[in-house]
């Protein structure tokens, strides 16, 4: 779209700083830069009307690792340093998340998480039990709580399911409540926020386009996590979409806390006396890494299937659908870095934006000079 002379006077042309993305990582970067540098000029370009591609599509879980997530984690050639640097990454994050916007502005509810494991699991439970003693020890070094893991009962509504271990510390949150709250504090902050414009770059160049309108940027940070690829394609960040279901009002199914299942590819909660289920995704790697919207029929009918066999939910009751787009990466590793004189990046949050968002931002704010 080409600005008129007029908007064009409105739209800034020169800034100390640019942030692409207004999601969680972009806003908090914008503020924690504000914190640093009170004088600058700091301008969020946000390409969608809201924070469209993860943070305000999201489950809202508060969560920092299920037990079987983290030994999955092991598994799969991470180390116990590694593993517990992550969780303590998220978990200080979700601290930070609180404190910064205030527990009743996200909705925050500390209800716990329960990770489930079904009947063809027996094994994998076993395998996680045995590193509960450890994962507590460590942990509680981080969170002061001396059982962070324990093994709970499967709630009675559920069907399907031999073994549960529950999570203390974890909650749920509202994100569009918690991306409201973040653009006040940006705005109390005096940064502009410009949405429905999506920027394009050059490397190396401290040049921003948006629409026809050039914007000279001293620093730039790109905070654009699963839409990074077609920006800066040598990250490799790749996009993996989402799909979360809505059902209707069920107020019948009780499930006091969130729940993982599948080492956390699938998820569930209640909201206002709905189930919401996500995930899936790994059973449909091959179409799910994209970053098209678009919500693929196969893995819908896999959650359909889901919802039928553990709560025995008709297809009928789900009355809403969304996707969003994660990025990912050869790593759980954040992306937080310096790419070159003018370029920092704060990307590859995976499944766990909630959680690290904040504190990604505020890393990528002291990357800035
Ligand atoms: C369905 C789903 C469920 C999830 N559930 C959870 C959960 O329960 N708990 C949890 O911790 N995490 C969850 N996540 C992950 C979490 O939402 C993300 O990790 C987090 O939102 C990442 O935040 P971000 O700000 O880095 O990226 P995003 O929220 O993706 O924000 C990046 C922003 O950049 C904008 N953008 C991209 N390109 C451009 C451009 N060229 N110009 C301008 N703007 C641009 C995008 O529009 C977007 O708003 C989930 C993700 C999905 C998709």
């Amino acid at each position: 779209m080409n600005f008129s002379y007029w908007e064009r006077q409105f739209i800034t042309d020169r800034a100390d700083l640019i942030i692409i993305g207004g999601g969680i990582t972009g806003l908090s970067a914008a503020y924690h830069t504000r914190l640093l540098h009170p004088e600058w000029k700091i301008v969020v370009l946000e390409k969608f009307p809201i924070s469209t591609a993860a943070s305000t599509r999201n489950a809202g879980f508060a969560c920092f690792g299920s037990a079987g997530e983290l030994v999955d984690d092991l598994a799969s050639g991470m180390s116990m340093n590694e593993v517990l640097t992550l969780a303590e990454k998220r978990y200080k994050g979700l601290l930070l998340l609180r404190k910064t916007l205030g527990e009743s502005n996200l909705d925050y509810f500390p209800c716990g998480g329960t990770e489930l494991f079904d009947f063809s699991q027996k094994n994998e439970f076993k395998t996680v039990c045995h590193y509960l003693e450890e994962l507590n020890n460590s942990l509680m070094l981080i969170t002061g709580e001396d059982f962070t893991y324990k093994t709970t009962d499967v709630p009675g509504c559920l069907t399907g399911y031999e073994n549960a271990i529950s999570n203390s510390l974890e909650g749920k949150l509202n994100p569009g409540k918690m991306i409201q709250a973040w653009r006040k504090l940006c705005q109390e902050n005096n940064i502009e926020i410009y949405c429905g414009a999506e920027a394009k770059i050059q490397e190396g160049s401290k040049n921003v386009l948006f629409g026809n309108h050039l914007i000279h940027s001293n620093q730039i940070a790109v905070c654009t996590n699963g839409l990074t690829n077609s920006m800066i394609p040598k990250l490799k960040v790749m996009p993996a979409r989402n799909l979360v279901l809505l059902t209707d009002k069920l107020p019948t199914i009780d499930l006091p806390s969130t729940y993982h299942h599948d080492k956390g590819y699938i998820y569930f909660r209640k909201i206002d006396d709905r189930i919401l289920i996500g995930g899936g995704r790994n059973k449909f790697m091959n179409t799910e890494s994209t970053s098209k919207f678009k919500v693929n029929e196969q893995l819908k009918g896999y959650l359909l299937e889901y919802l039928k066999n553990h709560f025995q939910v008709e297809k009928e009751s789900v009355s809403q659908e969304w996707t969003g787009i994660m990025g990912v990466g050869n790593s759980k590793k954040v992306l937080i870095k310096r790419l070159d004189e003018t370029t920092v990046t704060g990307v590859r949050l995976g499944g766990m934006g909630i959680a690290i968002g904040t504190l990604v931002g505020k890393e990528v704010s002291e990357l800035l000079r």
